[in-house]
């Protein structure tokens, strides 16, 4: 039996990132996941706005936008019409680099245990973890970071809630302009011209060379328009955004169109003494409200700084030391705003009563507005600041940083 004091379970994004903070604070750490590479995977692949503060929180800054592109300033349009152009601190990344780059933080004292955890045992001193070969390991405390993955919680007898089936489906694709080499400005979101297309908004951003294309819609996983999205994607899209290649020109597909659905759900009787469940394994996310990154970093900025050193200072890892972490206002204050913002959204993208119709007007009406106002301030500065091709080649995010 390996003995350490923490277990982490789960090397995707919060258990990577919880790993590399342990490790470079000194605590006696091992990672299980059945993976030694994050294989290539469909999930965020854009941080921006309260997810930076989240990730220099957790001390991880120089990781992070060590890999990611930083668009600096981004275009909103609708109908066809570019309603503001406004700074940006959005930074896209492929999720599997993300994590590797995170993977290969993690400093060489933190174990890595190649495995898949099949049963949890918990108690007020140890946790036991049986591993699917067979071994195990005892922890004075596990954090349990395997995001979708129902089956260990559920052995454990912790249970789903779901909040919102198939809340949305976010589709990814390689955006490459007919006859240009990038699409002006950097990056877009561009929001569709009538409700009843129950598309939230596309967003184009750059990643390394490439632009990349983010599509959240709201639709049931059968429903037909998704079958022509995977197969002819230009006329898919076209049909619900007949005026975008006013602004992004004609563009092609590159590569496979991605399609995945996500549901909303909170695993329920997760406060038990020796075990605390960070990022998706917790609670997850509407990948259209952006949120989920976000949460994973503040989650385990908040456990590995401010509460694990604590706890493993004295004796015991009782529930009532574990209760601490899921009272922290910061978690508590993210974890709501995650869930508000994916309904809310989702409201102020489809639906058509009277109230949302008005909310939608004075959405927009404020973008123009601001938009205006910020063209005027611009008056007089070069144009190509915000069109010229060559400036605007992704740039990495140190690079960024740099500037
Ligand atoms: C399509 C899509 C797009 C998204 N876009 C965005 C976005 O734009 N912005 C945003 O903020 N969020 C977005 N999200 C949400 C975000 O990706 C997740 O909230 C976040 O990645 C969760 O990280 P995690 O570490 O909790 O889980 P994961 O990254 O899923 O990690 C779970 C890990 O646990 C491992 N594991 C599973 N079971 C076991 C086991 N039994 N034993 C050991 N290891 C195990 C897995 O191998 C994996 O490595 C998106 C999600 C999806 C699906």
């Amino acid at each position: 039996m390996k003995v350490t004091d923490v277990a982490i379970i789960g090397g995707g994004l919060a258990g990577s990132a919880a790993a590399t903070i342990l490790g470079r604070a000194g605590v006696d750490a091992v990672l299980i996941d059945p993976h030694r590479v994050y294989p290539v995977d469909f999930r965020c692949e854009k941080i921006g706005g309260w997810h930076l503060d989240a990730i220099r929180a957790a001390g991880l800054d120089d990781v992070v936008f060590g890999v990611t592109t930083f668009d600096g300033h981004g275009g909103i349009a609708r109908y066809g019409h570019l309603l503001d152009v406004r700074p940006s601190d959005q930074h896209g990344a492929a999720y599997e680099n993300l994590v590797n780059a995170l993977r290969a933080a993690i400093p060489a004292s933190v174990g890595f245990v190649e495995a898949k955890a099949m049963d949890i045992e918990t108690g007020d001193d140890r946790q036991t973890i049986t591993l699917n070969t067979g071994e195990t390991i005892s922890a004075r405390l596990i954090v349990l970071a395997n995001g979708l993955n129902f089956g260990v919680r559920e052995r454990m007898g912790l249970r789903r809630e779901v909040l919102s089936e198939n809340h949305s489906v976010t589709i990814g694709f390689n955006a490459v302009r007919v006859g240009h080499r990038c699409f002006p400005p950097r990056s877009l979101t561009y929001f569709p011209e009538r409700a009843s297309s129950l598309v939230s908004y596309l967003t184009l951003f750059p990643i390394r060379d490439a632009m990349r294309a983010n599509l959240m819609v709201y639709r049931p996983v059968d429903d037909p328009w998704l079958s022509r999205m995977r197969h002819t994607p230009i006329e898919a899209i076209k049909e619900l955004m007949p005026r975008l290649t006013r602004i992004t020109g004609e563009f092609e597909v590159e590569g496979p169109v991605k399609i995945r659905p996500a549901s909303l759900w909170q695993t329920q009787g997760y406060l038990r003494s020796g075990i605390a469940l960070i990022g998706d394994a917790f609670q997850t996310s509407c990948p259209a409200a952006g949120t989920g990154a976000g949460r994973a970093f503040n989650d385990v900025a908040r456990l590995c700084n401010e509460y694990i050193p604590r706890w493993l200072a004295t004796p015991g890892m009782a529930a009532e030391k574990i209760a601490q972490f899921y009272a922290d206002p910061v978690k508590q204050d993210r974890d709501r705003f995650s869930l508000h913002k994916a309904f809310f959204l989702r409201d102020l993208s489809i639906n058509t009563s009277p109230v949302w119709t008005a909310r939608r007007l004075v959405r927009f009406a404020g973008y123009k507005g601001i938009g205006i106002l910020r063209a005027l301030q611009r008056r007089g500065e070069p144009q190509q600041s915000l069109f010229d091709g060559e400036r605007h080649l992704p740039m990495s995010g140190h690079r960024a940083a740099e500037r």
